[in-house]
């Protein structure tokens, strides 16, 4: 049976009990990226929220169609392509190819349809025409706009008014400043398609209207995408859906906060080509990152010095809506974080013993009995922050708890050999944080072979040269030259990386 949960709705700006079209049922539709470059750490946040969000609601039973889709034919791509001198559709291809590298290397599943605009063209085509029979658009040279003033509701979502909107492109025979276009005149060299209004492509708005509702149908449950969306992206898409269906398009709108730089730049919105008129910037977006602002950090690139959970947790550590801060700091941060949960496992994993949980607790003292109560609770704390407005970053923190709880029974001598009992709930609870968020999924060595690969050589270090300095640290102590062994031991502290000498040899780790 799935599970009820709560959801923040920017349509009516309340924190609403989810209730589905169809029972048991989630149709999930969420704005994709527009391939003319690199993913940014700034676009991931939204693709690792959304399929965050998608993991739990399975994980409580939840059946769910996500789509996202990608925007493969737009003004920013053309221009681009013709920067490099090549072709517009060619370069989509390629980013999308590189996009899909990315999700699959921070460990994210593929949505379940990934429409893109060059194969969605008549449906594309098809919404155009029933807005333009309905009387809710119009063709003027070769262009189709959609007519604002002819939808009363328009605004309703991000709270813009008509009235004070400003036009950014006057277009050749527009009839309002706040109309936007549904269908674009061909231009040459741009990519272009046959229609009942001459040679064209579509405008950036009309791709999603027509996207969810050919693989959604004309209500969904809810859209997705990043706040900086809401104007005049999705406000759009509401008033070319319920035009055209005359039926509610999303009955939730849940939106991500941005990803900010500590510059304080205001930037523009999602890069795009956009003959929208401009409303106010929301504060939202204040500090945003963007490519076109030459602030933009790649995923590619921090995913050769970071494992993807370092990511993963750096975006759901805090909660989907606040604006998240990026500066050098964070990553590192959220490395550490994950290394102390790694670590609690680890020291949970090593404990022994087979009396009764509540006997040990009792024997143990106070450490073990809050190992037990934090265990025991966890499930619940988890599902109770998840499913109020998929609160992430309060159900880590209660994962946070009951490791710092462990590390502090493991300082106990006894805890080794008869905690085993009382952390095993524990080690459910870490189990369960797998499955809904995605993190902790290595064993141990994995996730110590993974820090190596990829922290080592910012130390200036490689395995073989602490392996090498290891073998002579072993023949200093064999010839008990202690202040050798001592010297390299140090040498190895003074870079971060921890030596433990163990009953079969030695070992070492990074620190972090
Ligand atoms: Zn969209």
């Amino acid at each position: 049976m799935a599970t009820p949960f709560r959801l923040y709705n920017t349509r009516t700006r309340t924190v609403e009990d989810f209730e589905p079209l169809v029972p048991g049922h989630v149709g999930l539709y969420v704005c994709g990226m527009t391939v003319y470059d690199d993913c940014h750490i700034g676009h991931s946040r939204a693709m690792v929220i959304f399929d965050t969000f998608v993991r739990y609601l399975r994980h409580r039973s939840w059946s769910v169609t996500f789509v996202r889709n990608f925007t493969d034919v737009d003004d920013k791509i053309i221009e681009r392509a013709a920067e490099a001198g090549e072709d517009p559709l060619a370069r989509a291809e390629r980013y999308i190819a590189n996009f899909h590298r990315d999700m699959r290397e921070l460990g994210l599943d593929d949505p379940d349809l990934e429409p893109r605009v060059t194969a969605t063209i008549p449906e594309i085509q098809a919404l155009i025409g029933k807005l333009i029979e309905r009387g809710h658009a119009y063709a003027a040279e070769g262009s189709v706009w959609f007519d604002v003033p002819s939808h009363p509701e328009y605004g309703a979502l991000s709270g813009q008014q008509v009235d004070k909107l400003r036009s950014k492109d006057p277009g050749v025979g527009k009839r309002h400043a706040a109309d936007f276009a549904l269908w674009k005149a061909h231009k040459p060299g741009e990519p272009s398609w046959e229609s009942p209004w001459g040679p064209g492509r579509p405008g950036w708005h009309i791709e999603c209207s027509a996207m969810a509702w050919s693989t959604l149908g004309e209500t969904i449950d809810i859209h997705g995408g990043g706040i900086d969306l809401v104007f005049p992206h999705h406000e759009n898409e509401v008033s070319q859906s319920e035009c055209a269906h005359g039926q509610t398009y999303a009955r939730y709108w849940m939106h991500n906060g941005m990803l900010t730089v500590p510059t304080g730049r205001k930037v523009g919105g999602r890069a795009t080509g956009d003959d929208t008129p401009g409303g106010d910037e929301p504060a939202a977006m204040k500090g945003k990152m963007g490519k076109s602002k030459g602030n933009a950090v790649n995923i590619d690139v921090l995913l050769r010095e970071y494992p993807a959970e370092a990511l993963r947790l750096f975006y759901l550590d805090t909660h989907y809506r606040s604006p998240l801060p990026f500066d050098a700091d964070a990553l590192p941060t959220s490395l550490g974080k994950l290394a102390r949960l790694y670590e609690a496992r680890e020291a949970a994993e090593a404990m022994g013993g087979e009396e009764p949980p509540d006997d040990v607790a009792r024997s143990l003292g106070a450490d073990a009995m809050r190992v037990l109560e934090l265990a025991r609770a966890f499930p619940s704390a988890l599902y109770a922050s998840l499913d109020d407005d998929f609160n992430t970053a309060g159900a880590l923190g209660h994962a946070f708890e009951l490791a710092r709880a462990i590390n502090r029974l493991s300082n106990h001598k006894k805890a080794n050999q008869r905690g085993g009992p009382v952390v095993a709930p524990a080690l459910a609870a870490f189990s369960l944080l797998s499955k809904t968020l995605g993190l902790m999924t290595l064993s141990t060595e994995e996730f110590q072979l993974e820090i190596k690969a990829k922290r080592l050589p910012r130390l200036g270090f490689t395995s073989e040269e602490v392996e090498g300095l290891l073998q002579q640290r072993a023949q200093a102590r064999a010839n008990k030259d202690w202040s050798r062994a001592d010297q390299i031991r140090d040498q190895l502290e003074e870079h971060s990386i921890a030596v433990m000498d163990r009953e079969h040899g030695s070992e070492w780790r990074v620190r972090l």
